[in-house]
């Protein structure tokens, strides 16, 4: 199953595009964003964002680990810049 939420895309909407094919997916989602909200996506933008969903896949917890890691990252990098700071 292909799913397009709306939401996820920087709407305030419940709306869900669903099916079992990429193109009926990407029918419904740009009729709806057309139609309620006045925005025109292109096939190509909406299959690049499909596409992009398949490969990450990624669900709000995942994005959250994912932020916590990279600013855990970012943190120890900036510990050991300020270590060799005061070692040189
Ligand atoms: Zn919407």
């Amino acid at each position: 199953m292909i799913k397009l939420v709306c939401r996820d895309y920087g709407f305030e909407c419940d709306f869900v595009a669903e099916g079992t094919m990429v193109s009926e997916v990407m029918e419904l989602f740009a009729k709806h964003t057309s139609e309620e909200h006045g925005i025109r996506h292109s096939k190509d933008k909406i299959q690049f964002m499909l596409r992009n969903r398949s490969k990450n896949n990624m669900s709000k917890n995942d994005v959250e680990n994912f932020v916590n890691k990279a600013n855990a990252e970012r943190n120890r990098l900036e510990k050991w810049k300020i270590g060799r700071g005061n070692f040189p």
